[in-house]
């Protein structure tokens, strides 16, 4: 299963629990691994406490590995300008696994899942959700 979800790019951070808990709920497997992929090399999904510090200091770290603003050989390679985006994007991954028991999500009590489009303008992004059954 998918959903879409609109994203206004630059560090853009959002809360995907929600659709990923009814993806849960609308299926029939009660345990087993959530694999949560977005497809795209600008966007990242990982888990966070999703609060407005957080953000501001993820962000704020981040800009000091990859910053946005710099000469990065894939600009000439391609003549765009969102190397520091594949950076991060790489840096952090375009998945998430979360453990399913008993058709509940095993996130702890302040860990969301969250989508970040490092990208330069707003795009609709589509995100991916498999669940398999394990023991
Ligand atoms: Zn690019």
């Amino acid at each position: 299963m998918e959903f879409a979800i609109d994203t206004k790019g630059h560090y853009d951070f959002i809360n995907i629990t929600p659709q990923v808990a009814q993806a849960v709920a609308a299926s029939k497997i009660a345990n087993g691994l959530v694999l949560v992929f977005i497809p795209g090399a600008t966007a990242a999904i990982t888990t966070m406490e999703y609060e407005s510090g957080l953000i501001k200091d993820i962000t704020a770290t981040l800009e000091k590995i990859a910053p946005d603003n710099f000469d990065y050989a894939h600009h000439q390679r391609w003549g765009d300008h969102n190397g520091g985006a594949h950076i991060k994007a790489a840096l952090i991954g375009p998945s998430l696994t979360v453990p399913l028991e008993d058709h509940q999500l095993q996130l702890g009590a302040w860990q969301q899942i969250v989508l970040i489009d490092f990208d330069e303008t707003p795009r609709q992004r589509t995100v991916i959700i498999k669940i398999s059954p394990s023991e």
